[in-house]
């Protein structure tokens, strides 16, 4: 395991406070999606704001690839560039009179060239897709949009690490899951992410890791699964259940489903409830490189009679759109199209070059848990 981010024994007091993070030690692992877990107080944002060096410990330490912090001007300058932090609250984070010059500030700062800062800007304003927005205000868009500026201001500095407090609060259930991909798909290409939320719903079907905390204080880190299946943890930290938990015992309970493996996802629930009934034929998930396809392909394989359409990644968004593809599944979309696959329908992901590889690990993953064989084929490469 290579720790990207870790607190060790970190205790930190505000002033005239008592402590909001007392002996605090996480070890954030490279390449994955890590979400604290807690509820209000529990000192989620306090380490948040620890992680890119805007609080100082009071005891313990922070490292960076092992290394640990140093909180001179010039080591704090690079820090705040290699871990990328997200406020919770973005109108706290965007200042500047334009889209433009909000998500060029960074790259300003660290003294590239205008040409070099231009190509951060458009580079990290395509990447969450609001191309076009440059001299749009920040304070008139969206709370979605503006969640994508202050990303895109972090983006453009191409940190490592991307650490983000409460990416859902304040957000539309679809606005939250255009979010959700987003992170998806940064770290399909390499980020680290962690994320603060009491949503124990997004932490259980997203997060690679949870740290559930409470009191300024962790009480467990592990697999989704094993920290949410401790019923004496979840009720310690003041949570609840993830739904999918839930119904998945109740079933057991009644001989409906084998007790066995939790289902991490509404996907996993329905197989197993699925694996007792005799199988039929399953449909085929057909993945298109939107970075490939011409708009001819489009119209072929998504205007088929009877065949889903799902998009991932906001390359593959924005071509739907251009070409006036409808969307059937904009969110969730490898599970929604397994879940057809099992009802013997085919569907088309049009998916983001980036996160081709994902889409092939998450199927692969889901074939290893449940021992079927979903196809997966680039139609285009058939030919
Ligand atoms: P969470 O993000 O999990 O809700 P916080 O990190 O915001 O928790 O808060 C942890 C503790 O620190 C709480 O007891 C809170 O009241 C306290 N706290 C947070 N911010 C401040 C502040 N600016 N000044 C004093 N106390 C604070
Ligand atoms: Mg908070």
């Amino acid at each position: 395991m290579i720790p990207a981010l870790e607190a060790a024994g970190v205790r930190y007091a505000y002033p005239n406070g008592r402590d909001a993070l007392s002996d605090v030690s996480i070890t954030v692992e490279r390449g994955t999606k890590v979400a604290l877990v807690g509820p209000n107080g529990a000192g989620k944002s306090t380490l948040l704001l620890m992680a890119n060096g805007l609080l100082r410990p009071t005891a313990g330490e922070m490292r960076l690839h092992g290394e640990p912090f140093r909180y001179d001007r010039r080591h704090l300058r690079e820090l705040r560039r290699r871990v990328g932090l997200v406020l919770q609250n973005s109108d706290a984070q965007l200042f500047a009179p334009t889209v433009y010059q909000d998500v060029a500030f960074g790259p300003l700062n660290l003294g590239l060239s205008e040409d070099e800062v231009r190509r951060a800007v458009t580079g990290a304003l395509a990447a969450v897709g609001l191309r076009g927005f440059e001299s749009r205000p920040p304070h008139l868009l969206s709370g979605g949009e503006k969640k994508a500026v202050a990303i895109a201001g972090v983006l453009a500095m191409r940190p490592e690490v991307l650490v983000f407090d409460e990416p859902t609060s304040a957000l539309d259930p679809a606005s939250a899951l255009v979010v959700m991909e987003l992170l998806d798909e940064l770290n399909a290409s390499g980020t680290t992410i962690v994320i603060s939320t009491h949503d124990v719903e997004l932490a259980y079907a997203w997060a690679d890791r949870v740290v559930l905390m409470d009191g300024g204080r962790v009480l467990h880190q592990g697999r989704p699964d094993e920290v949410f299946l401790d019923d004496g943890l979840v009720r310690a930290a003041k949570l609840r259940l993830p739904v999918v938990l839930e119904v998945h015992a109740e079933l057991a309970a009644r001989g409906l489903v084998r007790s066995g493996e939790p289902p991490r996802s509404v996907l996993h629930l329905v197989h197993a409830l699925d694996s007792t009934r005799p199988a039929e034929g399953h449909g085929a998930v057909l993945l298109v490189d939107a970075g490939r396809a011409l708009p001819g392909d489009l119209d072929r394989l998504c205007r088929a009679p009877g065949v889903h359409v799902g998009a991932m990644g906001t390359a593959a968004k924005a071509l739907a759109e251009s070409e006036g593809v409808r969307l059937e599944f904009a969110a969730g979309v490898i599970d929604r199209c397994l879940l057809k696959a099992l009802l013997g329908e085919d569907s088309v992901i049009l998916c983001s070059t980036a996160m081709l590889g994902h889409v092939r690990d998450r199927v692969a993953e889901f074939e290893a848990r449940t021992g079927l064989s979903v196809e997966v084929r680039d139609p285009l490469q058939a030919g």
